[in-house]
Protein backbone atom coordinates (compact mmCIF):
# COMPACT_ATOMS: atom_id res chain seq x y z
CA UNK A 1 0.00 0.00 0.00
CA UNK A 2 1.24 3.87 -0.68
CA UNK A 3 2.82 5.48 2.77
CA UNK A 4 5.57 7.93 3.26
CA UNK A 5 7.33 8.29 6.44
CA UNK A 6 6.93 11.18 8.38
CA UNK A 7 9.70 14.36 8.88
CA UNK A 8 10.74 14.89 12.22
CA UNK A 9 9.44 18.24 12.51
CA UNK A 10 6.06 17.34 11.37
CA UNK A 11 4.36 16.18 14.02
CA UNK A 12 0.73 14.36 14.17
CA UNK A 13 -1.59 17.37 14.80
CA UNK A 14 -5.24 16.31 13.16
CA UNK A 15 -7.66 13.19 12.62
CA UNK A 16 -9.34 13.90 9.30
CA UNK A 17 -12.67 12.38 9.34
CA UNK A 18 -13.64 10.55 5.66
CA UNK A 19 -16.09 8.36 3.79
CA UNK A 20 -15.36 5.58 1.42
CA UNK A 21 -17.52 6.82 -1.19
CA UNK A 22 -17.74 3.81 -3.03
CA UNK A 23 -20.48 1.13 -3.77
CA UNK A 24 -18.84 -1.85 -1.68
CA UNK A 25 -16.65 -1.83 0.88
CA UNK A 26 -14.91 -5.09 -0.82
CA UNK A 27 -14.02 -2.02 -3.70
CA UNK A 28 -12.88 0.71 -0.94
CA UNK A 29 -10.54 -1.91 0.97
CA UNK A 30 -8.88 -3.24 -2.16
CA UNK A 31 -8.60 0.39 -3.57
CA UNK A 32 -7.16 1.54 -0.17
CA UNK A 33 -4.27 -0.96 -0.27
CA UNK A 34 -3.11 -1.04 -3.79
CA UNK A 35 -0.07 0.59 -4.44
CA UNK A 36 -1.46 2.03 -7.83
CA UNK A 37 -4.32 3.60 -6.49
CA UNK A 38 -2.30 6.75 -5.35
CA UNK A 39 -4.82 6.66 -1.90
CA UNK A 40 -4.24 5.38 1.83
CA UNK A 41 -4.88 6.14 4.91
CA UNK A 42 -4.21 4.49 8.62
CA UNK A 43 -7.80 3.11 9.58
CA UNK A 44 -11.42 2.31 7.75
CA UNK A 45 -14.52 1.64 9.63
CA UNK A 46 -17.10 -0.63 8.34
CA UNK A 47 -21.00 0.11 8.66
CA UNK A 48 -21.04 -2.94 11.26
CA UNK A 49 -18.03 -1.07 13.36
CA UNK A 50 -14.99 -3.65 12.17
CA UNK A 51 -11.87 -1.17 12.26
CA UNK A 52 -9.14 -2.01 9.88
CA UNK A 53 -5.69 -0.71 10.84
CA UNK A 54 -4.34 -0.60 7.55
CA UNK A 55 -1.22 1.49 8.04
CA UNK A 56 0.56 2.78 11.84
CA UNK A 57 -0.22 6.06 12.23
CA UNK A 58 3.92 6.44 12.19
CA UNK A 59 3.73 6.59 8.95
CA UNK A 60 2.44 8.88 6.53
CA UNK A 61 -0.70 7.93 4.77
CA UNK A 62 -2.67 9.47 1.07
CA UNK A 63 -5.64 10.51 2.15
CA UNK A 64 -6.18 14.25 2.31
CA UNK A 65 -4.66 15.37 -1.02
CA UNK A 66 -4.22 18.60 -1.94
CA UNK A 67 -5.58 20.53 1.26
CA UNK A 68 -4.87 23.07 3.94
CA UNK A 69 -5.63 23.62 7.64
CA UNK A 70 -5.99 26.83 9.62
CA UNK A 71 -1.72 27.94 8.85
CA UNK A 72 -0.68 24.16 7.58
CA UNK A 73 -0.30 23.00 4.02
CA UNK A 74 -0.61 19.23 2.93
CA UNK A 75 -2.63 17.97 5.83
CA UNK A 76 -1.21 14.10 5.33
CA UNK A 77 1.88 15.42 6.99
CA UNK A 78 0.13 16.43 10.49
CA UNK A 79 -2.87 14.09 10.64
CA UNK A 80 -4.09 10.43 10.79
CA UNK A 81 -7.30 9.58 8.25
CA UNK A 82 -10.17 7.38 9.46
CA UNK A 83 -12.14 6.32 6.39
CA UNK A 84 -15.92 5.53 7.34
CA UNK A 85 -17.92 2.90 4.94
CA UNK A 86 -20.49 4.94 3.52
CA UNK A 87 -21.35 4.87 -0.12
CA UNK A 88 -21.21 8.51 -0.43
CA UNK A 89 -23.32 11.81 -2.66
CA UNK A 90 -22.48 9.61 -6.09
CA UNK A 91 -23.55 6.30 -5.15
CA UNK A 92 -26.46 6.71 -2.54
CA UNK A 93 -25.64 8.58 0.68
CA UNK A 94 -26.64 7.12 3.40
CA UNK A 95 -26.80 7.27 7.84
CA UNK A 96 -23.79 6.20 9.46
CA UNK A 97 -24.85 3.34 11.25
CA UNK A 98 -24.29 3.34 15.54
CA UNK A 99 -21.94 0.75 15.08
CA UNK A 100 -19.89 2.67 12.80
CA UNK A 101 -20.07 5.88 15.75
CA UNK A 102 -19.56 3.52 18.83
CA UNK A 103 -15.97 2.03 17.16
CA UNK A 104 -14.75 5.58 16.01
CA UNK A 105 -15.65 7.12 19.44
CA UNK A 106 -13.59 4.47 20.44
CA UNK A 107 -10.85 4.75 17.80
CA UNK A 108 -10.45 8.85 18.94
CA UNK A 109 -10.48 8.58 22.11
CA UNK A 110 -7.72 5.71 21.45
CA UNK A 111 -5.70 8.06 19.55
CA UNK A 112 -6.42 11.23 21.51
CA UNK A 113 -4.48 9.74 24.38
CA UNK A 114 -1.62 8.47 22.10
CA UNK A 115 -1.12 11.29 20.31
CA UNK A 116 -1.91 14.05 22.98
CA UNK A 117 -5.12 15.34 20.74
CA UNK A 118 -7.76 17.60 21.94
CA UNK A 119 -11.31 17.74 20.61
CA UNK A 120 -10.51 20.75 18.51
CA UNK A 121 -8.25 18.21 16.34
CA UNK A 122 -10.57 16.34 15.07
CA UNK A 123 -11.13 17.64 11.45
CA UNK A 124 -13.48 16.68 8.29
CA UNK A 125 -11.89 16.10 4.64
CA UNK A 126 -14.26 19.00 3.49
CA UNK A 127 -12.60 21.28 6.06
CA UNK A 128 -9.10 20.90 4.71
CA UNK A 129 -10.24 20.55 0.66
CA UNK A 130 -13.47 22.60 0.53
CA UNK A 131 -13.07 22.97 -3.25
CA UNK A 132 -13.20 19.30 -3.72
CA UNK A 133 -14.63 17.50 -1.20
CA UNK A 134 -17.79 16.94 0.73
CA UNK A 135 -16.95 14.04 3.24
CA UNK A 136 -17.78 13.04 5.60
CA UNK A 137 -21.05 14.86 4.91
CA UNK A 138 -24.09 16.71 6.47
CA UNK A 139 -25.11 13.27 7.76
CA UNK A 140 -22.15 12.87 9.98
CA UNK A 141 -22.99 14.08 13.61
CA UNK A 142 -19.94 14.63 15.28
CA UNK A 143 -22.53 14.83 18.71
CA UNK A 144 -22.65 11.25 18.32
CA UNK A 145 -19.03 10.66 19.32
CA UNK A 146 -19.16 13.14 22.22
CA UNK A 147 -16.84 15.78 20.47
CA UNK A 148 -17.02 19.30 20.46
CA UNK A 149 -14.54 20.82 18.11
CA UNK A 150 -15.38 24.45 18.60
CA UNK A 151 -14.91 26.26 21.86
CA UNK A 152 -14.19 29.64 21.58
CA UNK A 153 -14.28 32.29 23.59
CA UNK A 154 -16.46 35.90 22.28
CA UNK A 155 -13.95 38.71 22.21
CA UNK A 156 -16.19 41.08 20.25
CA UNK A 157 -19.83 40.89 20.07
CA UNK A 158 -20.32 40.93 16.31
CA UNK A 159 -18.09 39.13 13.65
CA UNK A 160 -18.31 38.97 9.91
CA UNK A 161 -18.73 35.78 8.13
CA UNK A 162 -15.37 35.93 7.32
CA UNK A 163 -13.83 36.33 10.42
CA UNK A 164 -15.78 33.32 11.35
CA UNK A 165 -14.74 31.38 8.85
CA UNK A 166 -10.99 31.99 9.92
CA UNK A 167 -11.90 31.32 13.49
CA UNK A 168 -13.98 27.94 11.92
CA UNK A 169 -10.13 27.20 10.72
CA UNK A 170 -10.48 27.44 6.78
CA UNK A 171 -6.96 28.74 5.39
CA UNK A 172 -7.04 32.65 4.23
CA UNK A 173 -6.30 31.33 0.81
CA UNK A 174 -9.60 29.14 0.89
CA UNK A 175 -11.44 31.80 2.35
CA UNK A 176 -10.58 34.22 -0.81
CA UNK A 177 -10.87 31.79 -3.38
CA UNK A 178 -13.57 29.46 -2.26
CA UNK A 179 -15.43 31.26 0.42
CA UNK A 180 -18.57 29.27 -1.40
CA UNK A 181 -17.14 26.07 -1.08
CA UNK A 182 -15.89 27.15 2.58
CA UNK A 183 -19.70 28.14 3.18
CA UNK A 184 -21.40 24.90 2.55
CA UNK A 185 -18.72 23.13 3.82
CA UNK A 186 -19.57 24.85 7.40
CA UNK A 187 -23.41 23.79 6.35
CA UNK A 188 -21.99 20.19 6.27
CA UNK A 189 -20.63 20.62 9.65
CA UNK A 190 -24.06 21.63 10.60
CA UNK A 191 -26.00 19.02 8.92
CA UNK A 192 -28.01 21.13 6.61
CA UNK A 193 -30.22 19.17 4.36
CA UNK A 194 -29.83 21.08 1.54
CA UNK A 195 -26.23 22.34 0.92
CA UNK A 196 -25.66 25.56 -0.71
CA UNK A 197 -23.70 28.56 -0.98
CA UNK A 198 -26.28 31.19 0.28
CA UNK A 199 -25.85 33.55 3.62
CA UNK A 200 -29.33 33.56 5.03
CA UNK A 201 -29.67 34.95 8.53
CA UNK A 202 -30.25 31.88 10.05
CA UNK A 203 -26.94 30.67 8.73
CA UNK A 204 -25.19 33.22 9.98
CA UNK A 205 -26.95 32.60 13.45
CA UNK A 206 -26.33 28.69 13.49
CA UNK A 207 -22.37 29.36 12.50
CA UNK A 208 -22.05 31.69 15.11
CA UNK A 209 -23.61 29.28 17.38
CA UNK A 210 -21.91 26.57 16.38
CA UNK A 211 -18.38 28.81 17.05
CA UNK A 212 -19.59 30.39 20.36
CA UNK A 213 -21.41 27.75 21.97
ZN1 LIG B 1 -12.06 12.03 1.97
Amino acid sequence: MNYSFRKKNKIVKYIVIHYTGMKTLKLAYKKLVDERSDVSTHYLISRNGFIFNLLCPKYKAWHAGESKWKNNNNINDYSIGIELENKGHDFGYSNYSNKQYWSLKKLINFLKINFNLIDESIVFHSDISPNRKQDPGEKFFIKKIGISRFNLKKTKKKYSVDEMLKLYGFHETYIKKYKKFCIMSVKRSLNYKYISPNQSKKFIKDFYNLLFS
